[in-house]
């Protein structure tokens, strides 16, 4: 199919070039399938949305009549482009739509115009959005903008503070109120969404895809290479992650030196920290833990190499959304550093703490789990709190099912 307007080559204007350039990348891309195959538009920027749609877009492949459409918006490409690479995905639209210090109103108005100018060649018959990102919002924004039926993957989680995260939990909150259908991982997801007036015959309860993608992921080769170059020694392994917003800045620093304290008054402890290339978290971390003894400070894995180290760990610190849920099904203890959570599921069954965004606190909440060998037992244990690893086949049938069969919901 050749982009449209632009018969003898490049239209002017660089969005328009954007998008010309995407649909040269798509005609060679797209060429697998039958003609008669209905295209399923799957549109994400960020590492969490490539994790956790991954599953999903190998249901699609596998699928009779469906073809998945990968659109990415280039948000966060650096982490985004390691986890396609590894995880067999490759784009057939790239946006390239991130600029630097781009403030999120203005990547949210560049990606709507831009994948709203995608949509309307009118070659998608449905839409997929995950999560809570900005390119999320774009995505259903587009999809409602050319009447393009779109469906939430991850639906439904809320922390009942619209500022915390940002702005992702006003992203999930609109995009509820976009999209067609609602893929909800837990029972509570969904009753969150029906609180707020969602039709209950569009909220699907199907388990959240990040299990799958653990399990698929677990099984891909290559990853104990990556692991093997790291001097850890024979202490007791904590895995640190932080790249919250809403910490940058006094409280980021706060954190970062508490960490510093921890290794200093526990001598069998190591650290593995995976720096997010966020400059205010890679400036701090260098800064504040470059050069204390056994803490690792190393470039972000890719998603089977972090899985293993996270299956090496005797506990995890982390403000991440998708390690919160993915520490538990390896039964790893987890820190929650964030004030609030939208994954209550795993506090509440004793598999995380939540610790708050302080230094001290957090402090405190690690010598908890470090010195109470049967609390650690106690919260190490499996848990399946979020899905079984059939989350994307379940996705996957009842997008078949509005777009092969014409029904729009349950009762559709
Ligand atoms: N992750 C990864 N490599 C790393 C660190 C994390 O692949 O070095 C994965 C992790 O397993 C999880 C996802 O990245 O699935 C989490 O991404 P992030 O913390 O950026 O986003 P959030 O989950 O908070 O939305």
């Amino acid at each position: 199919m050749a982009p449209s307007g632009s018969p003898g080559g490049p239209p002017s204007g660089s969005l328009a070039l954007v998008i010309y350039c995407a649909f040269a990348v798509a005609e060679e891309a797209v060429s697998t399938g039958t003609s008669e195959d209905r295209e399923v538009g799957i549109i994400f920027g960020t590492r969490p949305e490539v994790i956790k749609l991954f599953p999903v877009i190998e249901e699609l492949r596998a699928a009779k009549g469906l073809r998945p459409v990968v659109i990415f918006t280039g948000q966060h490409r650096e982490l985004a482009s390691q986890a396609m690479e590894e995880l067999g995905i490759s784009p057939d639209f790239d946006l390239g739509l991130m600029e630097p210090n781009q403030q999120p109103w203005e990547f949210l108005a560049r990606a709507t115009t831009t994948i709203s100018g995608l949509l309307s060649e009118g070659r998608l018959d449905f839409v997929l959005v995950q999560g809570d990102t900005t390119s999320t919002l774009a995505g259903a924004l587009g999809a409602y903008y050319c009447k393009i039926p779109a469906g939430h993957v991850e639906a439904g989680l809320r922390t009942a503070d619209k500022h915390s995260p940002f702005p992702e939990e006003m992203n999930r909150r609109l995009v509820s109120t976009i999209v067609d259908l609602h893929f909800a991982p837990t029972e509570r997801a969904r009753k969150n969404l029906l609180k707020e007036g969602v039709d209950e015959s569009t909220v699907f309860v199907t388990g959240n895809t990040v299990v799958d993608a653990l399990q698929r992921a677990m099984n891909l080769p290559g990853c104990e290479a990556a692991l093997g170059n790291l001097p850890i020694g024979s202490g007791r392994l904590v895995v640190v992650t932080l790249h919250r917003r809403e910490t940058f800045g006094e409280p980021l620093r706060g954190l970062l030196t508490a960490l510093k304290e921890v290794l200093e008054e526990r001598g069998d402890v190591e650290m593995v920290f995976p720096v997010h290339p966020n400059p205010e978290v890679k400036g701090n971390a260098t800064k504040i833990l470059g050069n204390v003894e056994r803490v690792h400070l190393i470039d972000p894995l890719p998603y089977p190499a972090f899985l293993r180290l996270l299956n090496q760990s005797y506990m995890v610190v982390t403000d991440s959304g998708g390690i919160q849920e993915e520490a538990p099904v390896l039964g790893k203890p987890v820190v929650v550093v964030r004030q609030v959570t939208e994954r209550g599921e795993a506090v509440e069954a004793g598999a995380a703490i939540l610790a708050g965004t302080d230094g001290e606190s957090l402090k405190a909440e690690v010598f908890r789990l470090l010195d109470d060998g049967t609390l650690h037992e106690q919260m190490g244990l499996r848990r399946s709190l979020f899905g079984d690893g059939r989350s994307a086949a379940r996705i996957v049938a009842e997008v078949t099912r509005m777009v092969l069969e014409g029904s729009g919901g349950r009762d559709g």
